[in-house]
């Protein structure tokens, strides 16, 4: 592949992101990398000889900080930022975690997106690589706040594809059911016990399987777009159907 080839990956300093990062400089591209933690990104870009940049999604002035010292053409973004906070049914809705979900897991890829547009645009083969989930396709009780703003991605997506219609720049959506990462720890605030149990008795997805997946919808042929790809663990049926093995 030719190596000037750009891509770019928010939210790299854990989970999904790092793991794509990684797999993409295998694939030949150079890589940029954005998340708030820049020491973790640090360490990352020095791994994959890409280069690390401060950024926060939520922060417009952040943003244009950072499209600015990327180069003038990008082939391959990753709008990967994002996450869940709580899990709490719409009666005890907690209005600042829907706010932050949607200030990051929506406006946040847009604002990304609309920044680095006319970069894409630039490179004559541009691609943009939404991290959804399977909380765009579903409901579950306690999950509202989140599977609205994943629903709203999705239809962010789908968008993207009507008004680009013409341009050249792909838009693709990566659907994840359960991977273990850093996901659940941030969506519990920290407590650890909880996060674990998310994952007990069951093998959910990895971030470098999700990874593997970017990579591929990103190294087809331009004129081949993957609209939408969902994953889920084999022993995931739906959000809140899973199949757990007894332990201990
Ligand atoms: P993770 O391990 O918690 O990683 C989340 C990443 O997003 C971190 O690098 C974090 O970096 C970054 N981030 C959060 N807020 C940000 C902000 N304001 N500005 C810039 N970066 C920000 O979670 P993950 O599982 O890899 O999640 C990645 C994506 O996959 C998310 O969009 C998530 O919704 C989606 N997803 C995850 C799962 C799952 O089961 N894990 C399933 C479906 C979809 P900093 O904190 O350093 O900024």
């Amino acid at each position: 592949m030719d190596s000037l080839k750009v891509a770019v990956v928010t939210g790299a300093s854990a989970g999904i992101g790092e793991a794509t990062a990684r797999v993409l400089a295998k694939a030949g591209f150079t890589v940029f990398v954005g998340a708030r933690r820049l020491s973790r990104l640090e360490a990352l870009a020095a791994e994959i000889g890409g280069t690390a940049l401060p950024l926060d999604v939520t922060d417009t002035a952040s943003v244009e900080a950072f499209a600015a010292a990327l180069p003038e053409q990008v082939q391959v973004l990753v709008n990967n930022a994002g996450g869940a906070l709580g899990l709490e049914p719409i009666v005890e809705f907690d209005e600042k975690h829907w706010l932050d979900m949607y200030q990051t897991n929506v406006l946040g890829l847009v604002r990304v997106s609309r920044a680095l547009f006319g970069r894409l645009e630039a490179s004559g083969a541009g691609h943009v690589v939404n991290l959804g989930s399977i909380a765009g396709l579903e409901a579950y009780p306690g999950g509202a706040g989140y599977t609205a703003v994943k629903h709203g991605v999705r239809a962010v997506s789908e968008t993207m594809r009507l008004e680009w219609l013409g341009k050249p720049i792909r838009v693709s959506e990566i659907d994840p059911g359960l991977v273990e990462t850093e996901f659940s720890l941030v969506r519990f605030a920290g407590d650890a016990e909880r996060a674990r149990a998310v994952y007990a008795g069951l093998q959910p997805l990895t971030a470098a399987d999700i990874a593997e997946a970017v990579r591929w919808v990103v190294t087809l042929p331009p004129h081949v777009n993957i609209d939408q790809l969902v994953i889920k663990p084999l022993a995931q049926a739906r959000a809140i159907l899973v199949h757990r093995e007894k332990t201990g």
